[in-house]
């Protein structure tokens, strides 16, 4: 029985008339501390929720991700049309992927099995996983939603990273698209 029953049970108890005693004060205090000590545990195991950019793929993720990477490879390069991929590693049981998915595989420098699903339709990588670290799978932070609390911990293949994918000083930042067209 749930904590919130029990103490729904005292409430309805109460106001039925069986009357006021410490005894039963004491019970609901304990119960509905109890209550809010089981919510907070709830709050921890957040689910992370994502999609592809046409919405057919869906998924969700529970609790916290074993590690949150960016990669230069060269596959992440080709793969993203762009100079990293940012993943977030969680256990495959802890995953669920609705939609149509299609596949890549390849193998690594290191001879391990590496599948890349994007969505069938829309080509939105969704995950990646490896035969070297078994019963995990990466999903793309870019297709994640809320991501708000998750931090890049390791960038991995730094001497495959292109000179452009980092910033310099000189570049000009606009908030969104800005009223720019190639004059000819
Ligand atoms: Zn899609
Ligand atoms: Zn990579």
């Amino acid at each position: 029985m749930g904590s919130f029953q029990i103490a729904t049970q005292f409430f309805n108890g109460l106001s039925s008339g069986s009357g006021r005693t410490a005894e039963a004060r004491a019970a609901i205090t304990f119960a509905l501390v109890n209550s809010r000590t089981s919510y907070s545990v709830s709050l921890m195991t957040k689910n992370y929720t994502g999609k592809c950019l046409c919405g057919e793929v869906t998924y969700i993720a529970e609790g916290q991700p074993d590690i949150v990477a960016q990669c230069h490879c060269e596959e992440c390069r080709r793969l993203s049309g762009t100079g990293h991929t940012v993943g977030a590693m969680f256990n495959s049981d802890a995953v669920s992927i609705t939609g149509k998915l299609s596949e890549f595989n390849y193998l690594s420098d290191r001879g391990s099995k590496v599948t890349k699903a994007f969505c069938a339709t829309c080509g939105s990588p969704i995950y990646g996983k490896n035969t070297r670290t078994p019963g995990h799978l990466t999903l793309t932070l870019g297709t994640m939603n809320g991501t708000s609390e998750l931090e890049i911990e390791v960038v991995i293949f730094e001497r495959d990273r292109p000179h452009w994918d980092r910033l310099g000083e000189d570049v000009v930042f606009f908030e969104t698209q800005p009223d720019w067209k190639p004059e000819n």
